[in-house]
């Protein structure tokens, strides 16, 4: 049976990493590398997320600044505060929650964050930059997804890699990273053909679907690596979209759901920002060491 990807204590090693360095980015810079986070509304899960990303940003001894505006705010109020979070020295990272009430043209506020600030990695400057191999920012999930590979495989270099899913913020850029990574990589979506045949070649598999246990165990590849990046709320609890308990009886190494990706995207998030404040303020930082 599989190895069980602990997604948790990898989460935890990288953000003891990050606080190393924010740290010492605190000393040699003379002010602590600072995260903003915007949210618009009372949506329960997004508060969540938000509270837990404040919390971890404090706990890695950066600056958390929070904005919490009511739901009807107008959009141009919000595009005003990113403009003052663009311009403040403090803020090297900004984050806007998503999704934003229906109201908010959603691409015009993430178009108006300045891409050097953009810790998401949503902006298409951020896409094009990873798209082209310029050094910007990565979607902090996908990025989380292959710091859990690399950690179990070494490099993912060579290997045929399939990643079920293409929206913008987990499929694309995932692909995109894995190229970058030199996999060899297929990306299925909702009018992919034969998606067993495809899995069944796959030395690494990457659900990003949003549809539970919708990636079936006798699809895998024996040995394959499994990443799950699936949340999906049922009568059953969290579930992931990949069967678990068939997966996990072939593959080599598999995410449980929760405590595989979901943890890695904070922790990318803080690596993020770090990053962020030290190009900002002209602070050497080796990136590939942490
Ligand atoms: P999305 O709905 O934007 O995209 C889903 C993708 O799945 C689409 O590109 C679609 O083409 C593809 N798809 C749909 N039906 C398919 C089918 N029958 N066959 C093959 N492909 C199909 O979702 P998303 O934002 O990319 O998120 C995907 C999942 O990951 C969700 O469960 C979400 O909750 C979860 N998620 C987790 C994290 C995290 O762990 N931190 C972050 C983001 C998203």
């Amino acid at each position: 049976t599989a190895e069980i990807i602990d997604g948790k204590a990898a989460a935890q090693r990288l953000r003891e990493r990050v606080a190393l360095h924010a740290a010492a980015f605190e000393q040699a810079a003379g002010r602590k590398a600072g995260l903003a986070v915007v949210l618009v509304g009372e949506d329960p899960a997004s508060a969540v997320y938000v509270r837990s990303k404040g919390k971890a940003t404090l706990a890695a001894g950066m600056a958390s600044f929070e904005h919490r505006l009511p739901a009807d705010t107008p959009q141009a109020e919000l595009l005003t505060l990113v403009d003052a979070l663009n311009a403040d020295a403090a803020v090297d990272g900004i984050l806007v929650q998503l999704p934003l009430p229906r109201h908010i043209d959603e691409s015009a506020v993430l178009l108006r964050i300045s891409p050097d600030k953009d810790v998401d990695g949503f902006h298409p400057v951020n896409a094009g930059r990873l798209a082209t191999g310029l050094p910007g920012f990565v979607p902090c999930t996908p990025l989380g997804c292959l710091l859990l590979m690399e950690e179990r495989l070494g490099s993912v270099a060579g290997k045929d890699a399939v990643v079920i899913g293409r929206s913008n913020i987990v499929g694309k850029p995932m692909a995109a990273l894995l190229t970058r990574a030199s996999a060899t990589v297929t990306i299925a979506h909702s009018r992919t053909q034969d998606l067993a045949a495809h899995v069944a070649r796959a030395d690494i598999v990457v659900a990003a679907v949003g549809i539970p246990q919708f990636v079936k165990g006798e699809w895998i590849k024996p040995g394959a690596t499994v990443i799950d990046v699936g949340i999906n709320r049922t009568d059953a609890g969290l579930v992931g979209d990949v069967d678990f308990a068939g997966a996990a009886s072939v593959a080599g190494a598999i995410t449980p759901v929760p405590g595989g990706v979901g943890p890695m995207t904070i922790a990318c998030l803080l690596r993020n920002t770090l990053v962020a404040a030290h190009r900002a303020a002209g602070v050497p930082l080796d990136e590939r060491a942490i």
